[in-house]
């Protein structure tokens, strides 16, 4: 058996800044993904400066590409809105990976599926023991379905459904656009140029809302890559790729005892726009908090909104 203080499953943001936090108040901490590092993840990308300063990260000692936003161009019904502002975007394979490496702890690729209690904490598919237990697996966490579904079961209305594609495209204009309610999708859709001349396009919206309507997220995929394409955004017509399901954020228990979750295990991502890195980082580092303090782990001090710190972002 092989033995830690916190087992942490899942190596995306929420899972590498608790693991941050937990090694250097001095734990012996394990991760556990099903995926090997570098590994692509669905996401815009988009990151704040408050983000940054939750992890220490001086944007000019960062050693992947970031890309400045002084202004977010919303489309609100159409009428353009450029908001001045300061945000940034990141390549989630890089990032993701350089957090990872950056929490110096031990990483193991392994697919978690079994996890039983045991009095003095849990054992992990009879291979792994460990006293703390940290779910951080995104949307399908096993943590989550063994511990967490029902004492904070999932509000269907709290459900985005997105679609997204990043590729390479040269020239662009470098400007980040938003539409919203576009055709009626009950979200919004993005193109949010990446470094190294990267772009990631797609929408995000309500699913019980669409489903409401008898609207299929593939409809508006189509229509916003033909509004891309007339709008001369794009030269050519990009592929349609799968959907990815996630939570908005909501209440209800995150601690069970030695057992927590964290970012989208939990379902945290803010109302207005559905931001979900910044949450997972914010959660990871208050359940090592909770651990290495003992009190209680809350999420209280997490924004549950996105638009007052686009707005005034020197505020956060
Ligand atoms: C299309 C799209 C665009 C988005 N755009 C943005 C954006 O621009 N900005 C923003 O802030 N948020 C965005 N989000 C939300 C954001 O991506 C998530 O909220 C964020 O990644 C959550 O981080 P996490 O650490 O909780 O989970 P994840 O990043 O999903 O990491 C979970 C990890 O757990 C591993 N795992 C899962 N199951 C198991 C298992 N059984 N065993 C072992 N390992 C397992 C996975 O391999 C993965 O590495 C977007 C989401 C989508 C779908």
């Amino acid at each position: 058996m092989i033995s830690s203080d916190v087992i942490i499953v899942g190596g995306g943001p929420g899972g590498s800044a608790a693991a941050w936090k937990l090694k250097q108040g001095g734990m012996n901490v394990r991760i556990l993904d099903k995926a090997m590092f570098p590994r692509m993840k669905l996401c815009a990308g988009w990151i704040t400066p408050r983000l940054l300063r939750k992890l220490k990260i001086i944007e000019k000692n960062y050693p992947h590409g970031i890309l400045r936003f002084s202004t977010l161009h919303f489309h609100v019904y159409g009428i353009p809105l450029p908001v001045p502002t300061r945000q940034y975007s990141i390549r989630r394979i890089e990032f993701d990976h350089w957090l990872l490496k950056r929490a110096g702890v031990a990483v193991e690729r392994h697919r978690v599926s079994s996890v039983e209690r045991q009095d003095d904490g849990f054992i992990i598919d009879g291979k792994f023991h460990c006293n703390w237990l940290i779910g951080a697996g995104g949307t399908g966490c096993p943590v989550y379905r063994h511990f967490f579904r029902e004492l904070r079961p999932r509000e269907k209305q709290k459900q985005i459904v997105s679609m997204e594609l990043e590729f390479r495209l040269k020239p662009q204009t470098g400007k980040c656009h938003l539409w919203f309610f576009l055709k009626g999708l009950p979200g919004y859709a993005w193109y949010v140029p990446k470094p190294d001349g990267w772009l990631n396009i797609g929408i995000g919206g309500k699913q019980e809302e669409m489903a409401r309507k008898g609207w299929d997220i593939r409809e508006f995929w189509t229509f916003f890559t033909d509004f891309l394409l007339k709008k001369g955004f794009l030269n050519e017509k990009p592929q349609a790729p799968g959907a990815y399901s996630y939570y908005l954020r909501q209440q209800g228990q995150v601690q069970d005892g030695h057992a927590m979750i964290v970012g989208d295990a939990a379902g945290l991502a803010t109302l207005d726009m559905g931001e979900g890195i910044g949450p997972a980082i914010e959660s990871g580092l208050l359940a090592a908090d909770a651990i290495l303090s003992g009190k209680p782990l809350s999420f209280e001090s997490i924004p549950r909104a996105s638009l007052p710190a686009i707005l005034f972002p020197w505020k956060r």
